[in-house]
């Protein structure tokens, strides 16, 4: 039986996780899963709803079985589709990210999400990221990295990359953001993000992308060389 090989990548918001992610599992044709891009399809369905995020959990919990997640993958790009309609664009909004960060600390809101991640890491070789992977999602993965950087690094990207696509913003409002995400992400009781005993830590504020990539992706080979090895 052929062996497919997991890569769990965790980190706070704006560590570079995802286009990281992205480029590594490109370099060495493994699917790519963000999970991250779930939850926030999760959060634009609250809002389109107008489901008060902080306030009106249990109405979101409710309303549950009517929404219906996807990822799919269209010329080796993820997209995501909420109900059948294509959402990868308006789920990068930062109201957005801030409304993820409030329904990822419902038990059940995880417990459906992290079924679908489990099942789509079941048939492929993949890299998946998001908070949870290495502790929980897959706890067998057979690379497990804690990717992170300083906040003001982390700000600082998440800026250039929205202020690049054009879409405005301020850098205060993006740090003070993802300060409060990164509270509600290590503080909540369900799922905390923290750093798995068993994952590597590989600090990225003194690297630019390719480095951050041959430095997932140095990683991942070596693994890989032992679990064939073992095999
Ligand atoms: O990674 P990204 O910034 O897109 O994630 C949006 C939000 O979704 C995070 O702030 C976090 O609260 C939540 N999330 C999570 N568990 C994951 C992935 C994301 O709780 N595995």
């Amino acid at each position: 039986m052929m062996k497919y090989i997991s890569v769990a990548i965790d980190g706070p918001a704006g560590a570079g996780k995802s286009s990281v992610s992205k480029a590594a599992a490109q370099k060495i044709g493994y699917t790519y899963i963000d999970t991250g891009a779930m939850y926030r399809a999760m959060a634009l369905f609250g809002i389109e709803n107008n489901i008060n995020l902080e306030s009106e959990k249990e109405k979101l919990v409710s309303m549950l079985d009517d929404v219906d997640i996807e990822i799919r993958y269209i010329d080796d790009s993820q997209r995501v589709f909420l109900n059948g309609i294509d959402v990868s664009q308006s789920i990068r909004q930062e109201m957005v990210s801030v409304g993820a960060s409030n329904v990822a600390v419902i038990p059940q809101v995880r417990e459906k999400l992290v079924e679908l991640q489990r099942k789509m890491a079941k048939s492929d070789n993949v890299i998946m990221d998001g908070r949870d992977i290495c502790s929980y999602v897959l706890p067998n993965a057979d690379v497990k990295i804690f990717l992170t950087a300083s906040s003001d690094a982390r700000a600082k990207r998440r800026y250039d990359e929205l202020t690049a696509k054009g879409i405005e913003c301020e850098f205060e409002k993006i740090k003070a953001d993802m300060e409060y995400r990164d509270k509600n992400d290590s503080q909540r009781t369900v799922a905390p993000l923290k750093k798995a005993d068993d994952a590597t830590l590989i600090d990225t504020t003194d690297f630019d992308f390719d480095e951050s990539v041959e430095a997932v992706l140095t990683l991942i080979r070596k693994r890989v060389e032992e679990v064939e090895n073992a095999l």
